[in-house]
């Protein structure tokens, strides 16, 4: 197994001296429609031998050197607040944190109560993101969720009797039957919260194969109805104070997530669990993705790596000009293959081109015209060494 040391910290000046810890957590409570990640629903009896098989894998890969521990943890899934609150306590107490460390944990509404947050609170966890997705009952059946828009005033309520004052919340836009109106109902619900969230994850609707929504047409999102909502969604979070640093993330200034900026700034990673990757010095791997093959290759002391590949050279400027041209950095002007993406992007004059409003609705096809080769790579690391915004 690879080392948990990592092997290219220097080069990231904005993220703490080790890598991400990432661990997945398969179990859900039902599958939504949309859905297409590694996880389970009716699984229960096997999350402790999962959870054990993940602090074996957390032991194999720290075991060269036991006292780096990692920049920042991230309890993704599935639903990490479905299972026990102990699992995701002993893995942050095996992981070991040191002061600054992010630790989210991922949170759905309808298996979060106050008694798992002191839990993770007591654990050193100090970022919740909450699964919302919509206030509407409408958008929350068409999308195949388990909760009910109710279920989220007593989690918060929690979060600000335990004390959380970083909380994220994850919203879904574009599903069948939603308005501009229905929209802006559950965004003025999201910012009247109190406490008040820091940090919003707004993401389109997308159909992925193999989910029953892929079968189903007549609920496939409209993009031009996504445009719109998505403008909507950046002038109201503006309007509360908060700025985009992500295409999909808007935050209040200082409450970015550093966990996810270390990833779009090609930081180094551990992923723990099935389906989980991993980005140590120029190599990416992955688990195996299946849950069952992950506990029986780690149970028998074997490698659960499913895969690997190289990011070097030229496909290593050409990735990480795609991940900073989807942040508020941006990307150096030189790298802009034709003048047509001027128009989206708004140039400044240290030769620093960033996307618009409008360029943020075209990401990916002004990522398709980039030019790696036109790119200084010193530039280009010059940005990765960047926080969201100035002053952060
Ligand atoms: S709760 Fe999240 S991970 Fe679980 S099925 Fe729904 S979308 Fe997938």
């Amino acid at each position: 197994m690879e080392s948990f040391r990592g092997a290219d910290r220097d080069r990231l000046a904005n993220v703490p001296a080790a890598p991400g810890l990432y661990v997945h957590i398969p179990f859900c409570v039902s599958r939504c429609d949309y859905c297409a990640f590694a996880t389970w629903e009716g699984m229960e009896d096997r999350v402790e031998s999962y959870m054990d098989a993940v602090i074996s894998e957390l032991r194999a890969k720290r075991s060269e050197d036991r006292s780096v521990v990692p920049g920042s943890i991230y309890f993704g899934g599935g639903t990490p607040s479905f299972i026990p609150a102990r699992h995701i306590a002993r893995v942050v107490e095996e992981a070991g944190t040191q002061a600054g460390t992010e630790v989210t944990v991922e949170c759905n509404p309808e298996s979060t109560d106050i008694e798992k947050l002191r839990i993770y609170m007591d654990a050193g966890v100090n970022r919740i993101s909450l699964g919302l997705q919509s206030f509407s009952p409408q958008i929350l059946k068409s999308l195949g969720r388990s909760h009910d828009p109710g279920d989220i005033f007593p989690v918060i309520e929690a979060i600000g009797e335990v004390g959380f004052d970083n909380y994220s919340i994850d919203l879904i836009y574009g599903a069948a039957g939603e308005s501009e109106a229905i929209l802006e109902d559950t965004l003025c619900k999201v910012l009247s919260l109190s406490p008040a969230p820091v940090h919003v994850s707004a993401y389109a609707l997308t159909v992925e194969a193999g989910t029953p929504l892929a079968k189903d047409t007549s609920r496939y999102p409209d993009e031009d109805y996504q445009a719109s909502a998505y403008k909507l969604i950046d002038e109201m979070l503006l309007d509360a104070g908060m700025r985009w640093y992500e295409v999909s993330n808007w935050a209040k200034p200082g409450y970015y997530s550093r966990h996810n900026w270390n990833y779009w700034m090609q930081g180094e990673y551990v992923g723990l669990g099935c389906a989980a990757h991993s980005h140590l010095g120029s190599r990416r791997s992955w688990n195996v993705f299946n849950m069952g093959r992950y506990i029986s290759f780690v149970r028998d002391g074997k490698d659960p790596v499913a895969g690997h590949e190289d990011i070097t050279g030229e496909l290593e400027i050409s990735e990480a000009l795609e991940l900073l041209l989807r942040t508020s950095l941006g990307v150096p002007t030189e790298s802009l293959a034709d003048t047509e993406q001027i128009e989206l992007l708004y140039a400044d004059s240290n030769g620093i081109a960033t996307l618009t409003l409008e360029g943020r609705l075209l990401a990916n096809q002004v990522a398709m015209r980039l030019d790696p080769s036109k790119a200084d790579p010193a530039c280009i690391t010059h940005l990765q060494r960047q926080a969201p915004w100035p002053m952060e």
